[in-house]
């Protein structure tokens, strides 16, 4: 027996991977049977070169778990190492890089492991004691078996070994039992080897003897070693992607849209399947991720680093040996390999988007409800998906009729177009509450587009950033004469104090000040077939608030803000004409009183300032200024006196409150106790 010490400078290297490796433990079982592949693989390509003859034997991996004896098993026939091999890989090699990797990132927890040669140590990470026992496929070679402990020291033996390959032996240590779990190993070799390109068997194939369960020969194999995307598209049919698709996702109970089949040898080395999922709602939600593959062995599902952000709501998955492992996640982003595959996915991605937008414009409208969502995050997260996607970017409108921008301002142009030469585009988000708006509008001759969608209204501040002239108008956001603004606003005849008495009169109501709700009283000249009272509010507002419920850095703010809405009163309407008239025969000799009263006190108060007007202040009198500060508190608190007199009157005025809750039901705003009174009070109307 021959003794040594691995070729490593650092007292004691199997602590440090311990410990910087502790969160990614499971990956040694990767790592081994990744190796025992590559091995395998070899003997293969050996055998096609004729330089290794006669029949290869079943090359099966078979991963076995001992409980009693604490052990975990890994066998290959692959190509085995000899002794000297073992000296070259195992002892040397393996550990130069390893010294490289501790001087560079000694700080550093993100650690490297395939890319370092530490793949074979990881097993450290669980056992307190490793045996390679090997032979290589090399004539008259000697089995080795090599030994260590998980210090330094390591043993190399000869022994005896039957057939060609290699045994990784693990003795499992105390805090890692839950290895020794079959159903934790099955686990894991689904998870990392379910596609590695030779067969490994689990456990043996169950028959009934002697009303008896026994193993028979056969093994259990877990993986598919030619998976669906390092086939050649020209081979497959739909049904094989869907059928590939079902097992990837088994729990997935929706077809995909449709998919990609990505296959690319050089600049780099990539190949997968992407599936374009049913997106509707919700994008937080994400169940289905893509995996990410390393020639067959999986790596990750989580590729965040990896591809644009908004790609990540794709499923499907991604080979590539060019994605370096293992290495820390802002590596990631900055190795180049990794950004030209990203960049080549996302062109890909909008690629085949736009082949189908030409090639079948139908299907392409048909599946548009289920992609837009998915479109519109990647064109507001990516510029260049933007600039590629624009021009097949579909809008829907309320006759569930879709066009590209351009198509739609050929149709809307003539009638939509507002004095500042502004595409106003209308558009609603709910036709069950909109639908009064939408009605008026339509009556008009406009076209309303359906938004309804999660990032609408994100969507639309971005698009509009970007189009010139063009403006998104939802229906309610003014009154349906002022939604294309044609000529500069007429002012309403209403005088300007009858507009003031009859703000404290609305202003009275107890609806004006519903919940977060608060209004803005406006008076408009509109048709007499209008509403005598419409609620509106501003695109600008509401958006801001929209966007604030999906989160980001403005968020609280804008959810803080109250919701704004104006009240319009249409002085046109012949009920608000009964509503001054009545108003005026209640309260109007007791407003000419006020009104008299305050004219005798300006003119009062105009006298002192004549007389005081060219003196400088200190020449100003005592009595003059106190007279001056009487007259000045007397006015305002007639003002005060008459805003309340109004308000009283108002606050009983039943049909005042009747045309502001026609209003608000309307717009859907009338809900509760609110609604009762309001019912309650129509069936009095009648009764009258
Ligand atoms: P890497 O696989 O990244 O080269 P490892 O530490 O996992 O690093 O392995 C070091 C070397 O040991 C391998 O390159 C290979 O030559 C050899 N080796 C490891 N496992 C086996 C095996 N099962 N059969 C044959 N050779 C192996």
């Amino acid at each position: 027996m021959q003794k040594g010490q691995i070729g490593v400078t650092s007292e004691n290297i199997f602590p440090i991977i311990k410990k910087f490796l502790y969160s990614e433990q499971e990956i040694f079982l990767r790592e081994l049977v990744s190796n025992a592949t590559d091995a395998t693989q070899k003997v293969k390509a050996l055998s096609r070169k004729g330089e290794i003859t006669g029949d290869l034997g079943n090359l099966t991996i078979r991963v076995k778990v001992d409980k009693e004896a604490k052990t975990i098993t890994i066998s290959d026939q692959g190509i085995g190492m000899t002794a000297e091999e073992i000296e070259k890989y195992i002892n040397q090699i393996a550990f130069t890089g390893a010294n490289d990797f501790l001087d560079k990132y000694k700080d550093s927890i993100d650690a490297i492991i395939g890319h370092f040669g530490l793949g074979f140590y990881s097993s450290f990470m669980v056992a307190e004691k490793v045996e390679i026992i090997t032979k290589s496929y090399k004539e008259d070679s000697k089995a080795a078996k090599w030994s260590c402990d998980g210090s330094p020291n390591y043993s190399i033996e000869e022994t005896e070994k039957e057939s060609r390959g290699t045994d990784i032996i693990l003795y499992i240590d105390e805090e890692s039992k839950e290895y020794l779990e079959d159903s934790k190993i099955k686990g894991l070799l689904e998870k990392y080897c379910k596609f590695l390109p030779i067969e490994i068997g689990f456990g043996k194939e169950k028959e009934w003897k002697d009303e008896k369960q026994v193993d028979t020969d056969k093994d259990v194999i877990i993986n598919d070693i030619n998976p669906l995307w390092k086939q050649k598209p020209a081979d497959l049919k739909d049904e094989d992607y869907m059928a590939f698709y079902k097992k990837l996702y088994p729990a997935s109970f929706e077809d995909p849209l449709f998919h990609i089949h990505l296959n690319v040898d050089y600049p780099f080395n990539l190949s997968g399947i992407l599936y374009f999922p049913r997106l509707r709602s919700n994008l937080e939600f994400q169940k289905n991720k893509i995996q990410l593959f390393s020639n067959q062995v999986f790596v990750t599902d989580s590729v965040e680093n990896i591809v644009s952000d908004f790609l990540t709501l794709l499923h499907g998955v991604i080979d590539s040996p060019d994605i370096p492992l293992n290495v820390s996640r802002s590596y990631l982003q900055g190795d180049s390999n990794v950004r030209k595959i990203a960049s080549h996915i996302t062109k890909k991605v909008s690629a085949k988007l736009s082949e189908i937008f030409k090639e079948n414009r139908e299907d392409f409208e048909k599946k548009w409800d289920d992609l837009r969502m998915f479109i519109q995050y990647g064109m507001l997260s990516d510029e260049k998906f933007y600039d590629r996607s624009k021009d097949f970017f579909l809008f829907k409108n309320t006759e569930n009729k879709y066009f590209t921008l351009e198509e739609y301002r050929k149709i809307v142009e003539a009638n939509q177009t507002d004095k500042d030469k502004n595409l106003i585009i209308l558009y609603a988000t709910n036709l069950i509450e909109q639908y009064k708006f939408v009605e008026d509008a339509k009556a008009k001759g406009y076209d309303i587009l359906l938004l309804d969608g999660q990032l609408d209204s994100h969507f639309l501040n971005h698009f509009e950033g970007k189009q010139e002239n063009v403006k998104f108008t939802r229906v309610d956001s003014d009154v349906v004469d002022n939604l294309v603004r044609k000529e500069d606003k007429v002012a309403t005849e209403l005088s300007k104090e009858t507009q003031e008495e009859l703000t404290p009169i609305f202003e009275s109501q107890s609806a004006m000040s519903v919940g977060s709700m608060s209004f803005w009283v406006q008076y408009e000249a509109l048709n007499e077939t209008e509403m005598p009272v419409v609620i509106t509010q501003s695109e600008h507002m509401r958006r801001m608030k929209e966007m604030g419920k999906l989160g980001g850095a403005e968020a609280k703010f804008y959810n803080n803000l109250p919701d704004n809405y104006s009240l319009v009163i249409n002085t046109n309407h012949s009920i608000i004409k009964q509503i001054i008239e009545e108003k005026e025969t209640a309260i109007g000799d007791k407003l000419k009183e006020y009104y008299g009263n305050e004219t005798a006190l300006n003119s009062d108060l105009e006298a002192i300032n004549n007389l005081t007007k060219d003196k400088k202040e200190e020449e100003i009198s005592q009595e003059e200024k106190d007279k001056k500060s009487e007259l000045e508190g007397k006015i305002n608190d007639l003002k005060t006196e008459k805003t309340t007199a109004l308000k009283d009157y108002g606050k009983e005025n039943k049909l005042v409150k009747q045309v502001i809750d026609l209003a608000l039901l309307a717009n859907n705003l009338l809900k509760g106790a609110d609604l009762t009174k309001f019912v309650r009070r129509s069936v009095q109307f009648i009764e009258r």
